[in-house]
């Protein structure tokens, strides 16, 4: 009796890791593209409370990581390319983003982002960059990286307002405009864009179409409200914060964790 149960033990144990090895090499699948969202990354001593900050031990851990298990860090413009069918996936891609333009972006994660030579976007908020508001990168560092072949610029509004909210006129100004203006200012198309706190609605995403834009963003399947389909202006991202290890990295970027979120959030699972 003893025996078997620590046959059945050993079996069951032997069937998790075996299935957990088969996830990790398989996941993502092919055509599958996990869209990490990060804010800040700066020195283990200057990590605050928020979730939002990721040590840079951390981040340079997880960009290895990435490397070593052969994920494919690629651009907005060739996610665009695939999710329009231009271009076929290869597997293992993965996007790396940073919403709101803050200088340790500059400072603390570029370094590392180029010495992997991963590509990153990071979506800019127009009046943080102009009036040098909440820590983020002014005009001159903005420029001098505008044209780095690694970065790509998107819109994260004017002034950050929560879209839902905000009356259709201004809605459409904070769209419409800062596209406008960032191109301006950085001679260069501005063809993606974030919803501030991921938060959008129908009117949004008819700005955002009416402004051009190729791509819009927003952070995790809760925002599509129960729709179980994301779009090419309602894409979801996996927010990386101060809490995760290597596990649950690998569960943003295998796919696992916004699969889990959209079950939760499209079928009403543990909600
Ligand atoms: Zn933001």
């Amino acid at each position: 009796m003893q025996r078997a149960f620590t046959r059945w033990i050993f079996g069951a144990l032997g069937f998790v890791v075996l299935c957990g090895a088969i996830a990790f090499f398989t996941l993502p699948l092919k055509g599958q593209i996990p869209i990490l969202a990060y804010h800040f990354v700066v020195p283990r001593e200057q990590v605050g409370p928020t979730s939002l900050d990721v040590s840079q031990e951390s981040f340079e851990h997880q960009m290895r990581f990435l490397q070593t298990f052969r994920f494919r860090p690629i651009s907005l413009r060739e996610l665009y390319e695939i999710k329009r069918g231009a271009k076929q996936p290869k597997g293992r891609e993965i996007v790396i983003t940073f919403d709101d333009g803050n200088r340790s972006y500059v400072e603390f994660a570029l370094p590392i982002l180029s010495r992997y030579g991963f590509p990153s976007a990071n979506f800019l908020i127009w009046d943080n960059i102009t009036q040098e508001l909440h820590g983020s990168m002014d005009l001159e560092m903005v420029r001098r990286i505008a044209h780095d072949p690694l970065v790509t610029f998107g819109s994260h509004t004017l002034s950050h307002p929560v879209l839902s909210k905000v009356d259709p006129e201004q809605a459409r100004q904070e769209i419409v405009q800062s596209r406008a203006r960032f191109e301006q200012l950085l001679d260069k198309k501005i063809d993606f864009f974030a919803y501030p706190e991921g938060a959008f609605d129908d009117a949004a995403i008819k700005f955002v179409q009416e402004a051009g834009y190729l791509l819009a963003f927003t952070t995790s399947w809760k925002h599509l409200a129960g729709k179980n389909r994301e779009t090419l202006y309602t894409l979801t991202r996996t927010k990386v914060t101060s809490s995760d290890n290597l596990l649950s990295f690998w569960m943003r970027v295998s796919g696992i964790s916004s699969y889990v979120k959209r079950l939760r959030y499209a079928y009403g699972f543990w909600s």
